[in-house]
């Protein structure tokens, strides 16, 4: 069955979010590891995530997806920017610790004029620095739109990160459908052709999520405007395709589109309908 959710405010805790998640229909949800706009990160609360743990076990949702604040660049010029994501990622994997077999999603960043090979050099540094070798948690990469200097619109910069880490067999790949749409991957008419290309450059091994987005832009846009499932360039019909393709149908699937709860219920109940 579709595993699917959206994106959900952490602010009331873990066991609120899953019980959210619940009441619209999702089995799986993605959530903010603090406070995008920065400050200190709240300390878990242990009761809190073993009551959460308990519910997964009575409704099957699972798999929630950490996302890290996108504020963070790991491949800024200036240090004290490279050094606040390095205490952000290395936090949170600490913190990550007390979810079991954890997933968390964090933009790889904007190289900003450096070039994109000093980004991967960066980046894989960062990761270098915060992976640790007895950590449960494996963190996504996530595939950018290539809007400005971002690093990550191709599949080919995602390998040169994952080649260049040590400890690579904790790094793997979250997917958003509109940004490789934006990015110049034509998901619609193509995506025979990007998954398998996707494999390889990549691996489908190293593919652990999908972001799954309708665009407001077209192919190749590097814009990064999420639209909602069916009202954008994407379409309802290429999404039909995305939930039921053999290498994608298993994976967990989180909306960002811009919805509330009500919205999200519908996509979710919509999606489900659409997958075999
Ligand atoms: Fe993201
Ligand atoms: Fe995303
Ligand atoms: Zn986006």
């Amino acid at each position: 069955m579709l595993r699917i959710g959206c994106h959900l405010s952490s602010s009331k805790g873990f066991l609120d979010m899953a019980r959210t998640a619940r009441s619209i229909g999702a089995t799986t949800f993605q959530y903010f590891t603090r406070n995008p706009r920065g400050g200190a990160a709240k300390e878990w609360n242990a009761a809190d995530i073993e009551a959460m743990l308990m519910l997964f076990e009575q409704t099957g949702i699972g798999s929630p997806l950490a996302h890290a604040p996108y504020t963070i660049n790991a491949c800024a010029k200036e240090e004290r920017t490279r050094q606040f994501a390095l205490e952000t990622l290395a936090d949170d994997i600490r913190r990550l610790e007390m979810i079991p077999d954890a997933l968390y999603n964090f933009h790889p960043g904007s190289h900003v004029g450096q070039g994109a090979e000093k980004g991967i050099e960066l980046i894989a540094d960062a990761l270098d620095q915060v992976l640790k070798p007895d950590q449960h948690t494996t963190v996504l990469l996530e595939t950018m739109a290539g809007k400005g200097t971002e690093v990550g619109r191709t599949f080919e910069e995602l390998r040169s990160i994952i080649d260049k880490v040590k400890l690579s067999e904790k790094v793997g790949v979250c997917l958003d459908t509109c940004h490789v749409w934006d990015g110049g991957y034509d998901i619609v008419d193509h995506l025979d052709d990007v998954i398998e290309e996707f494999d390889k450059v990549i691996g489908l091994d190293r593919l652990k999520a999908i972001h799954i987005n309708d665009s407001m832009n077209p192919c190749g846009a590097h814009k990064d405007r999420h639209q909602k499932i069916g009202q954008g360039y994407i379409g309802t019909e290429a999404f039909g395709r995305i939930v039921n393709h053999p290498a994608l149908k298993d994976l967990p699937f989180y909306l960002e589109t811009p919805n509330e709860l009500e919205g999200y219920q519908e996509e979710i109940a919509l999606l489900r309908s659409l997958a075999r």
